[in-house]
């Protein structure tokens, strides 16, 4: 199985240091439309869990996935899902509701930080039939920079709010902060509540992978170029494999 990962979906780059974090909206439609034509389908993150074996008779499908919850995730990227009736799964912070990309705070002013979704916002976004929730961890703090104590907070405070908040709407799935883990992180895993973790590693789910550590191939604007796109999907054997 393949997986994508996106972040922002903006009309324009705002700002060079979302280059490689975003893809417009005509991208994002063109990105799913290629997939398909190459024959590969899009399946739910709730089709995931279901499945007792998911990687198996797998490579022609394909999951979606957005980080940390950014307002243009609904406002750009949920029309497009919707359109293109196309279901994909979005790694929110439930510490940061209504809040900012703060932990970026190195990179960009405070006046050129990104907007995430608050509350309201992000319970009209699970609204959506092709809409499902996971958890990004409460703050977007680095996991591996963190004490027992603080890594549990962040994996059980946040599947206890997105549960109690949003139902359904919400699958006990996680996706780490910058992608970045380690052992210890991993090991805390295994008493959870989460099925799968999700790091940015490049790489195809494949059988026998560790179900906290499942690979996502990043996602962004040159990528909603159907040329640029197969080119990628055949550099990476992903389409015969
Ligand atoms: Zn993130």
């Amino acid at each position: 199985m393949l997986i994508f990962n996106f972040h922002h979906v903006e009309k324009r780059i705002l700002h060079p240091e979302r280059k490689h974090i975003t893809i417009s909206p005509q991208g994002l439609s063109r990105f799913i439309r290629t997939l398909r034509l190459m024959g590969l389908t899009i399946v739910s993150m709730r089709d995931v869990l279901a499945s007792p074996n998911p990687t198996q008779n797998s490579t022609r499908q394909v999951l979606l996935t957005f980080d940390d919850g950014y307002r243009n995730n609904l406002l750009e990227a949920l029309p497009v899902l919707e359109a293109e009736q196309c279901p994909a799964t979005v790694f929110v912070l439930p510490g940061r509701f209504a809040g900012t990309n703060a932990w970026d705070q190195g990179h960009l002013p405070e006046a050129e930080r990104d907007q995430l979704l608050t509350l309201e916002e992000m319970k009209t976004l699970a609204q959506s039939p092709y809409i499902t929730l996971g958890s990004h961890g409460m703050l977007h703090r680095d996991m591996t920079q963190l004490g027992d104590d603080d890594i549990r907070f962040e994996l059980h405070e946040s599947h206890r709010i997105l549960s109690e908040s949003f139902g359904d709407a919400y699958l006990p799935v996680f996706a780490y902060p910058w992608g970045n883990y380690s052992q210890r992180v991993v090991e805390l895993m295994q008493d959870s509540p989460y099925q799968y973790a999700f790091t940015v590693e490049t790489a195809q789910w494949r059988p026998g992978c560790n179900p906290y550590l499942v690979p996502r191939y990043s996602a962004y604007y040159r990528d909603g170029n159907p040329a640029v796109l197969i080119a990628k999907l055949l550099r990476h054997k992903l389409l015969f494999a």
